[in-house]
């Protein structure tokens, strides 16, 4: 797929808009892409409200340019040419009836002032008319956008029973645009927080994704206690996270300075320094990693990178004395690049010196064939010399890597001479 370009995404945008005007409909730029337009961001994607049915999209950009996907929702998704990406392009509609407590049971077409009632947050309530350049807002998210107030539209309570997702959309929103939290909205979160496990495990981290690789991570974390969201959403962080009569525990205050200072847009980095103190706390240690995971239903690859954190923290932190095949071979590993940046962030907080951290950077920089030179010798070589296959085998390959990579031997031929002397 081509990538999307920022400014050919507006343009298309803006013509979706036009091309429903010129045939008779009202058109308008909708939800988070005015907020991000009117905080001056690039919007992530653009969504456009009207009164044209779904047939009528379709009639106006034609079928063959058209996906119908979220038709049953009113929605039909406009494709663009290449690098514009695609725009959803939507009927003004109320939602009915949440019996699941995620999705409508039912979607009415309605008004556009309609339609902003349904929406979650004022701030994601307004529309926009990119031709004419005005703002529609009919719930006062102009005003809570110049506050920095994410405020729930209509009775908090309401709207977070009908969707509870909306819950962990608050604290993302809130936190990566360091807002606040209406004070009613917020109250609403503490006393509906039990309820977010109707949320499937996967939309819940996803939402724990997007809050944990931006930026103000930390903020977010800490919403998440103050919502009494985190408690649910991450149980096995209750012991490390509780608030007791003494505050939070100097634990919890390490994990948030190491959200604050680590520097990643890498979840697993993130999430690592998230449990870490938890994980030490837990009797079964990074064995408790996995079912973790496996509940958040985060992927294998996710898992493995977490545990491969936690598990070389200890050694990147002592770089320094660590013999250097020891560290080489950890930093030939995979996910070595992200150690670093977890291994810095913990140890800028628990030790307040890098140095260590530093020196495996600069290891880890060496040109490859110095990092992680060619093995002088292999098994075969070993079967060559007449040494039986066995468990052996493993122990010589590796006490002769070792002086390999100490610079004791160069050469195939000192290799299988220390291999001899070894046997
Ligand atoms: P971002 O794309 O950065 O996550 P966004 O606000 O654009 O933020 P989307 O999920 O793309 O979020 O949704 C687009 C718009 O649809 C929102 O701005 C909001 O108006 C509405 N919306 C999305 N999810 C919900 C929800 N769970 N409840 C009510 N309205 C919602
Ligand atoms: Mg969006």
């Amino acid at each position: 797929m081509t990538p999307v370009d920022p400014q050919r995404a507006r343009q298309f945008a803006v013509e979706v808009v036009s091309r429903l005007r010129e045939a008779g409909f009202t058109a308008l730029w909708a939800g988070g892409c005015v907020r991000d337009h009117l905080l001056g961001l690039e919007p992530k994607d653009y969504d456009v409200a009207t009164d044209a049915t779904p047939e009528q999209i379709r009639a106006v950009f034609g079928r063959r340019r058209t996906l119908a996907i979220g038709q049953a929702f009113g929605v039909i998704t406009v494709l663009g040419p290449p690098s514009t990406g695609q725009i959803e392009v939507a009927t003004f509609r109320s939602d009915h009836g949440y019996s699941d407590g995620r999705h409508p049971d039912q979607v009415k077409f309605c008004s556009a002032q309609e339609d902003a009632l349904r929406r979650d947050f004022t701030i994601n309530g307004m529309f926009f008319d990119p031709l004419s350049g005005q703002v529609v807002d009919y719930v006062g998210g102009q005003e809570d956008l110049r506050r920095g107030l994410v405020r729930a539209i209509g009775y908090p309570t309401a709207r977070f029973s009908e969707d509870k997702l909306r819950m962990l959309r608050a604290v993302r929103f809130t936190a990566s645009f360091q807002f606040t939290i209406d004070a009613a909205t917020l109250a609403a979160i503490q006393r509906h927080a039990a309820e977010i496990v109707v949320v499937s495990a996967e939309r819940i981290a996803a939402e724990l994704q997007r809050m944990l690789v931006h930026q103000h991570r930390a903020c977010a974390v800490e919403l998440l206690a103050e919502s009494k969201l985190l408690p649910v959403v991450l149980p096995e962080l209750q012991d490390v996270a509780a608030v007791s009569a003494g505050g939070v525990s100097a634990d919890w205050q390490d994990t948030l300075a190491m959200l604050r200072v680590v520097e990643t847009t890498r979840f697993a980095v993130a999430f690592a320094a998230l449990i870490r103190a938890a994980v030490r706390r837990w009797p079964q240690g990074i064995r408790g990693v996995e079912p973790l995971c496996q509940r958040l239903k985060l992927t294998v690859a996710d898992r493995k990178a977490i545990e491969f954190l936690l598990e070389h923290e200890a050694a990147v932190r002592a770089a320094r004395s660590l013999p250097w095949p020891r560290l080489q071979r950890i930093l030939i590993q995979n996910p070595a690049a992200d150690l670093l940046d977890y291994g810095r962030a913990v140890a800028a907080v628990l030790d307040g010196h890098t140095a260590d951290i530093d020196h495996a950077a600069e290891r880890f920089a060496l040109p490859p064939d110095q990092l992680n030179p060619p093995p002088l010798i292999t098994g075969d070589d070993l079967r060559r010399l007449g040494i039986p296959t066995g468990p052996a085998y493993k122990g010589i390959l590796d006490a002769v890597r070792d002086a390999q990579l100490e610079q004791r031997i160069h050469s195939a031929e000192e290799a299988l001479e220390l291999a001899r002397q070894l046997w």
